[in-house]
């Protein structure tokens, strides 16, 4: 029998990398998890999962040996509060984590590497209308990405295409556009959109209100987890060695989400836009144009089937913690 491909996994205590960690060994990879921290909601599937701070040169040679494939998902990252809130340090532990990832995986022989850059490289200029025109992936340049992570990201980027141009080290390069799901980090700071307005909502007595960061009328793509990975394997998979787009092309406002949201939990909530807090770009989107064109292939999942499994669980989670008779109990008050 064939030995099993094998294949690194960083931030796999993280969202996206637990459900990639999962997906592998169901295809029957040989899969070793790397992470600074286990994953919060169950038990990691790796046939090993190893505690290691990436940032460190020593740690990525200890992670990246005897690996065919690696997938780089560990980054310093969160919602737009913690990107925003902290630039320097972002940007010095990504690029840290990054520039050693990439250099320890040519160095122990590995074979391809898979880098998760984000639609937060796209060139702000293009993003100031909520009806924003589908970003392409040249429209990252001429660059004025977000500040600090996105710069990181974009730098990274380029570091991949150096690797190929210098050392033939084959690169991937992953944009994602806001992706979401169960098992995901839903309170703390470092929560997106989709599941901070799940648990403000789960969390909110019916006709209670709930506060929404900006004037609600932004818009934004997001992805499904089942989608993300898959699209991340089929990635891997190819020969595409330019940054390519994974999100979907379903554009909602803020505002939407949240109806979306209070319909599948059965709840009517007043606004509060709270215009003080960040809110990022005005508008954001994906083209997937190349994707379907690369891949054959695009994200399927409808937005409102995944926010109905995503608040399914976050409402589980905070029932499973006691949390949903405060709301009761408050609503009886
Ligand atoms: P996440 O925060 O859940 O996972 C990232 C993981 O990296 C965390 O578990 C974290 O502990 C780990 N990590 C951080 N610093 C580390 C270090 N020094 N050493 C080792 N591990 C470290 O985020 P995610 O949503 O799973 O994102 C995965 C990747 O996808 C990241 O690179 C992120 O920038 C990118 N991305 C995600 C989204 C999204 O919507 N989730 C969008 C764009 C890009």
């Amino acid at each position: 029998m064939k030995p099993a491909t094998r294949v690194l996994v960083t931030g796999a205590g993280g969202f996206i990398g637990h459900h990639l960690v999962k997906r592998l060994k169901a295809e029957g990879y040989w899969v070793r998890g790397v992470d600074i921290k286990e994953p919060e909601f169950e038990p990691t599937a790796a046939d090993e999962f190893e505690l290691l701070d990436l940032r460190l040169w020593d740690n990525t040679l200890q992670a990246t040996s005897h690996m065919n494939q690696v997938y780089n998902l560990a980054a310093d990252m969160g919602g737009i509060g913690y990107i925003t809130g902290q630039l320097a340090s972002i940007a010095r532990n990504n690029i840290l984590i990054n520039a050693h990832m990439l250099e320890a995986s040519r160095w122990n022989g590995v074979k391809r590497f898979l880098f998760s850059s984000s639609a937060c490289v796209y060139a702000g200029y293009r993003q100031n209308e909520a009806e924003v025109t589908p970003l392409r992936e040249e429209d990252a340049y001429p660059a004025d990405p977000e500040a600090g992570y996105g710069w990181e990201k974009l730098f990274t980027e380029q570091l991949c295409r150096y690797y190929l141009h210098d050392f033939g080290f084959e690169t991937r390069v992953v944009r994602f556009h806001n992706v979401y799901g169960p098992l995901g980090t839903y309170e703390g700071g470092k929560e997106k959109a989709p599941a901070a307005i799940c648990r403000k909502v789960a969390l909110a007595p019916d006709d209670g209100d709930i506060e929404i960061w900006g004037d609600g009328l932004q818009t934004r793509s997001f992805m499904f987890i089942s989608d993300c990975v898959d699209g991340l394997l089929r990635l891997m998979a190819s020969g595409y060695r330019e940054p390519l787009n994974l999100g979907t092309e379903e554009l909602v406002t803020i505002d939407q989400l949240v109806d979306m949201v209070c319909e599948i939990a059965g709840k009517q909530l007043i606004k509060r836009h709270n215009l003080t807090q960040p809110q990022g770009v005005r508008g954001r989107n994906s083209d997937n144009s190349r994707l379907r064109t690369v891949l054959g292939w695009e994200p399927q999942a409808l937005l409102r089937d995944g926010l109905a499994i995503t608040y399914q669980w976050i409402e589980q989670e905070l029932e499973k913690a006691g949390r949903l008779s405060e709301t009761f109990a408050y609503a009886l008050v």
